[in-house]
């Protein structure tokens, strides 16, 4: 069994607060926000972040973009918002599974 926390919650073994899913891709609430909305986007192929990453998974990461933008859309983001992905534990990474913060709905500095 996975001991990668997204793993588990991919599999639905964790629950989670689910905004997108499709065969590649699930977008998440995060447990604890920093903004009012705090989404989380993640592949569901398991690569612990972009170091992982090589040129046949390009398309995937376009994907991720393209949907952040979607879900922007979709919670009324209206065109401002923030996406990021942390890479390394001096970076902030926490959970070592690639993912994507798209967050918005404040003043973001
Ligand atoms: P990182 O620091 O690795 O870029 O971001 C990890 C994010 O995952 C954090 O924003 C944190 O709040 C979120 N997180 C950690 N554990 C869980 C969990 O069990 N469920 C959800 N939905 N988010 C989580
Ligand atoms: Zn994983």
């Amino acid at each position: 069994m996975t001991e990668c926390l997204f793993c588990k919650i991919i599999n639905k073994d964790i629950s989670s607060s689910i905004v997108f899913e499709d065969d590649d891709v699930l977008a998440i609430n995060d447990i604890n926000p920093q903004a009012p909305v705090h989404i989380l986007l993640m592949p569901k192929r398991h690569l612990t972040n972009l170091e992982d990453v090589e040129e046949s998974d390009l398309n995937l990461l376009g994907y991720i973009q393209f949907r952040a933008r979607e879900i922007a859309r979709q919670v009324g983001l209206d065109g401002h918002y923030r996406v990021m992905t942390n890479c390394g534990e001096k970076a902030g990474q926490r959970v070592f599974h690639l993912h994507y913060h798209l967050m918005g709905g404040k003043e973001m500095d």
